[in-house]
């Protein structure tokens, strides 16, 4: 890290841009439960309860640990993260019915979501109901979740979407039936930060709070829920779904670890996060949900503090704010030289120095050179096995594989053709509309 001398500017501080940052951020993870959505993901009861531990050590204030309506193992995953006495506040997602809060009540857990469609698509086609229908609907929800002494989070799925008026409307109506914290979201991730800065401003002029907390939920269609989530804190939001690696439905959620960091450096806002556990729990969520954190992804990526060309080396070496804007070892995360086309002859000095090991200039030329052939002349056949392998698994082990599928349905007493028992027949999707 750079001594008392200016090596660089961080103009997002330094320019002194208007904000009204909430005293403090409060993460809600959403990753046992939007997280545990991602397609193909599944984590037992075991693995939920060991996840939930291993979040709440991180630092976030609520966990959404799933929606107990789903199934006994899920109720029961939920009942025994809610008795973990865990810092972080244990909450438990409901569809606006009764029945789905009575599922939340039987797992102790103090806190609970109940969520209905806000925008006129979800209404009309999915619900098939009118707006005066889902104001009764989530009234109802809350006002018995909070009969039933659960603290109430109102969601409205697809909020950004929908008309302003009913976005106050339903909103208004679910603080009067007991509402303390309200939730927007943003679905299918089309929000853009300019946007989100009009809209918090409109939807306020439509909602009495009445001293209930504002969230935001956002996903990440158009790679833009981190910065929409910075948006949010800017215009004073004080609660953010996030997820570990972005985990979540399509695209992901708002990944934990990028909101964090983006706040702590770029902000220089105090998260009270422990930035040291974030790259090994989540690594620990990528064992157990089986699905790999993106090369490119930030933070938590496997090329993020990852370096081979020449140049880019030169710099890290002689500092590494050159070119790495975060400190590998804050994340306990350590940096790494690849060696490849574009390697240079500092990067193999160094590999040499570190072993104490000394080379002639011409020597370095010379495995230089050497480096590059080889990586110039490789055959692509392992990069070749190793896609081959992720897409067979992508296509045939996800979830319940196809050939399982029409086991299933066979099983079940269904006449189902024999190229498909047998999987001769290639199938790349059972949902095509
Ligand atoms: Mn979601």
């Amino acid at each position: 890290m750079p001594d008392d001398e200016l090596l660089v500017h961080n103009w997002n501080t330094e320019a002194g841009l208007p904000r009204t940052l909430p005293a403090k951020v409060h993460f809600w993870d959403e990753t046992l439960r939007d997280g545990e959505q991602t397609p193909g993901v599944y984590f037992s009861v075991e693995e939920k309860v060991e996840l939930a531990k291993a979040i709440d050590s991180l630092g976030v204030s609520i966990m959404d640990c799933g929606i107990p309506a789903v199934s006994a193992k899920e109720l029961e995953s939920v009942r025994q993260i809610a008795h973990l006495g865990l810092k972080a506040r244990v909450l438990a997602a409901a569809r606006t019915v009764r029945s789905d809060i009575d599922a939340c009540l039987k797992t102790d857990a103090p806190e609970c979501s109940p969520f209905i469609a806000a925008s006129p698509v979800h209404l009309k086609y999915k619900l098939k109901l009118t707006e005066d229908e889902a104001v009764e609907r989530a009234v109802d929800a809350v006002q018995y979740a909070k009969d039933h002494g659960l603290k109430v989070t109102f969601v409205t799925e697809d909020t950004v979407r929908a008309d302003l008026d009913f976005v106050g409307r339903i909103n208004n109506a679910a603080i009067e039936a007991g509402a303390s914290r309200i939730l927007y979201c943003d679905t299918v991730g089309v929000a853009t930060p300019p946007m989100l800065t009009w809209w918090f401003r409109e939807v306020r002029k439509r909602i009495r709070l009445r001293g209930a907390e504002e969230g935001v939920h956002f996903h990440n269609d158009f790679g833009m829920a981190t910065a929409n989530c910075l948006a949010a804190i800017e215009s004073g939001i004080p609660v953010i779904n996030t997820t570990l690696a972005g985990l979540g439905e399509r695209s992901g959620n708002a990944p934990f670890d990028e909101v964090v960091m983006a706040l702590e450096l770029l902000y220089g806002h105090k998260t009270g996060v422990d930035i040291g556990k974030i790259y090994e729990v989540t690594k620990r969520v990528e064992e157990l949900s089986g699905f790999p954190v993106a090369v490119s992804k930030p933070i938590t990526g496997y090329n993020a503090f990852t370096h081979e060309s020449g140049i880019h080396t030169d710099g890290v070496i002689k500092h590494t704010l050159t070119y790495e804007p975060i400190q590998a070892e804050s994340l306990r995360r350590t940096r790494r030289f690849v060696f490849g086309k574009h390697t240079g002859a500092r990067a193999v000095e160094a590999r040499l120095q570190e072993h104490k090991l000394s080379a002639t200039k011409e020597q370095v030329q010379s495995i230089v050179n050497e480096i590059k052939d080889k990586t110039e002349t490789h055959t692509k056949h392992e990069v070749r096995k190793f896609i081959e392998h992720y897409r067979d698994w992508d296509e045939n082990h996800k979830g319940v594989a196809p050939r399982e599928f029409w086991a299933m349905a066979a099983k079940a007493g269904v006449k189902v053709p024999r190229e498909l028992l047998e999987g001769t027949k290639r199938e790349r999707s059972t949902g095509q509309l």
